[in-house]
């Protein structure tokens, strides 16, 4: 479990706060679960406890026999708002990095099905990996960046941040309408389409255009 982040070599550390993942934000990807494309964005909370880092390992619960990658580009927020004009979004973050939205898929549709919440879908220890932050300047293009998925070297995810429904000042602004956003808090900013399953034993590498890589393993509970 991940207790501090630090921005390269910045001497500030943040505790994690609360994880906010949004869902849906890439239209392919909706599309390739069946969902309809959000008039708003559509956000779900995951505990901080899920949190691990590059060289650690995806642990698929007894409970799953379909366990998802995600990859989404992160935010971490580095001065806390409330109701942040989409103007000033950006000053709130202190870093980038990438990150995995692991979600068990099976528990998650029969979540759907009763109109439950995704929480346990979503927060099993280890199901939010987390690549290194770096400082807001090494994303040069936010809404214009590369990012992809390999699963054994073989590419599953390939997007770019432009095919974003919401972009990342947008939805800062509009958890910040709901949420206080505070130091140490993540956002994780939705997945391209190509999510599928993990085994044990798969090697997954994650990588965002400018950030560093994050590289995590796979093994059964
Ligand atoms: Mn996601």
């Amino acid at each position: 479990m991940r207790e501090l982040f630090r921005i390269s070599d910045q001497i500030e550390t943040f505790r994690p706060g609360k994880l906010l993942c949004i869902g849906r934000n890439y239209a392919k990807h909706a599309k390739e679960l069946g969902n309809e494309v959000p008039e708003d964005p559509m956000v779900f909370l995951k505990p901080a406890s899920a949190l691990i880092e590059s060289g650690e390992e995806i642990v698929i619960p007894r409970a799953s026999s379909d366990v998802h990658h995600e990859v989404e580009l992160v935010c971490l927020i580095g001065k806390a708002g409330k109701d942040i004009p989409e103007s000033k979004a950006l000053e709130h973050i202190a870093g980038f990095a990438v990150g995995l939205d692991m979600t068990a898929r099976d528990i998650q549709s029969k979540a759907k099905a009763k109109g439950h919440p995704w929480s346990v879908a979503k927060g099993y220890d280890t199901f939010a990996p987390l690549g290194e932050f770096a400082p807001p300047h090494a994303l040069r293009h936010i809404q214009n960046t590369h990012i992809e998925l390999q699963v054994n070297g073989e590419t599953r995810q390939s997007g770019n941040t432009n095919e974003m429904i919401f972009s990342v000042a947008y939805l800062i602004h509009w958890c910040s309408s709901i949420f206080t956003l505070m130091p140490g808090d993540l956002l994780f900013t939705g997945t391209p389409e190509g999510v599928s399953q993990v085994h044990p034993g798969d090697q997954l590498v994650a990588k965002i255009e400018g950030l560093p890589s994050l590289t995590v393993g796979v093994r059964a509970a």
